[in-house]
């Protein structure tokens, strides 16, 4: 007879067969089981019609790989534990001692400190190049040169690059291209088809912002359609030991259906008040990309109708960055902490000055709105008395 232990973990559970329902469902494992050794012994684990260990997939993380492929139009997805974790994949997946990268200028502050620190140490470059210039990115490339890092709209001053004009030169000097998708999300244009026959190598996502939408999981993805690229991210992938968890994954799968609806909502709110603070005069610029006279609004114009919620503004170069803080700290409904996309509006003050080698088309104090779900005119009017409380 065995022990009661034995059977409460030899239970007899087996998954309900025709429970068909609307969500996927959550399958979590460390490890799977096999049925026999010839079976164990047979498995590969880069091969998705099956199972091997928790850290190379799950259904529920299978089912999220394939949807965020079909979000950005490409073939294969990883996904890592947060989009940070996503993009320093590509660069050990992509790069080794004495190969170089090139990040733009006004690239994600984290992704410029990698390159800094970590990756300086191991013997791998980096030159910043002005993502405004795509004629002049030639003359950064040099012979070591491997990887195009792109970001379109830059996160903080909201530049938009022109990314066929960027693809271009990379496909003419032979580099991988890697866009940082997070701001177009796979909606605001198709990183795989840009036109005129142009596509990037690499999309990575933060999945954290749109996807989520939530504020509530931190996760990255890595989508690729060679599948020769592909099967490098994945060996990076597995050596560096990056799963994600199912609970993290079905909150981003429970999210996915309403990504397009979110995205536009907060895309009409933006626009709205980045015009509203235009009229303002304690505003000297309002960085947005679908705004006309924004950094880039062309290159946005040729390649996208949708924007992301997400806009800064510079105060007038009088006003001291001190009454910009107390600006931000008068906001009630905004409320002040990094990341986007989530149901709640959030202000950062950013200062520019630690951020970019040459910051004189950018005089003042740099403010960024990520706008949630509020009301539109609600929060006008808290950021009208904010300004109000700053005279
Ligand atoms: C948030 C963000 C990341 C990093 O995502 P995390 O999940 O927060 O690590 C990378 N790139 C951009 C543009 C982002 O906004």
């Amino acid at each position: 007879m065995s022990e009661r232990i034995t059977d409460l973990i030899h239970h007899a559970y087996r998954p309900p067969a025709g429970f068909e329902a609307v969500p996927p469902g959550v399958h979590k494992a460390s490890t799977v089981i096999f049925p026999n050794v010839a079976a164990l012994r047979a498995r590969d684990w880069r091969s998705k019609a099956g199972y091997t260990y928790g850290l190379h997939g799950t259904p529920t993380t299978f089912t999220l790989e394939e949807r965020i492929a079909a979000l950005e139009g490409g073939r294969h997805t990883v996904l890592a534990p947060s989009g940070l974790a996503a993009l320093a994949l590509v660069n050990l997946a992509l790069l080794r001692e004495g190969d170089e990268l090139l990040l733009p200028d006004n690239v994600y502050g984290p992704s410029r400190d990698l390159a800094r620190s970590l990756l300086d140490g191991w013997g791998i470059a980096h030159r910043l190049y002005d993502p405004l210039d795509a004629t002049g990115l030639a003359a950064a490339i040099g012979p070591r040169t491997r990887l195009l890092w792109i970001e379109a709209a830059g996160s903080v001053t909201m530049e938009f690059p022109d990314v066929r004009g960027l693809v271009r030169v990379a496909r003419e000097h032979g580099l991988t291209v890697a866009l940082d998708n997070t701001w177009g999300a796979g909606l605001a244009f198709d990183p795989f088809d840009l036109g005129g026959g142009l596509a990037v190598d690499v999309s990575m996502h933060a999945l954290t912002k749109f996807p989520s939408g939530g504020a509530d999981v931190l996760m990255g993805s890595v989508t690729t359609v060679d599948p020769a690229l592909h099967e490098r991210i994945l060996l990076a992938h597995m050596r560096l030991g990056l799963g994600v968890g199912a609970n993290d994954a079905e909150a981003i799968l429970r999210a996915l259906p309403t990504i397009e609806l979110r995205y536009d909502a907060q895309d009409r709110a933006a626009r709205e008040l980045a015009r509203w603070l235009q009229t303002q005069p304690a505003i000297a610029r309002v960085l947005h990309p679908a705004l006309p006279g924004s950094p880039g609004h062309e290159h946005w114009a040729s390649l996208c109708t949708r924007a992301a919620g997400l806009f800064s503004v510079l105060f007038d170069a009088a006003i001291e960055p001190s009454r910009v803080d107390a600006f931000v700290d008068a906001l009630k409904l905004f409320r002040i902490g990094y990341s986007w996309a989530g149901p709640v509006s959030l202000a950062v003050p950013y200062d520019l000055s630690a951020m970019r080698r040459d910051r004189s088309a950018l005089p003042g104090t740099l403010v960024r709105f990520s706008i949630g779900f509020e009301a539109a005119g609600d929060l006008r009017a808290d950021l009208a008395q904010a300004l109000d409380a700053i005279g």
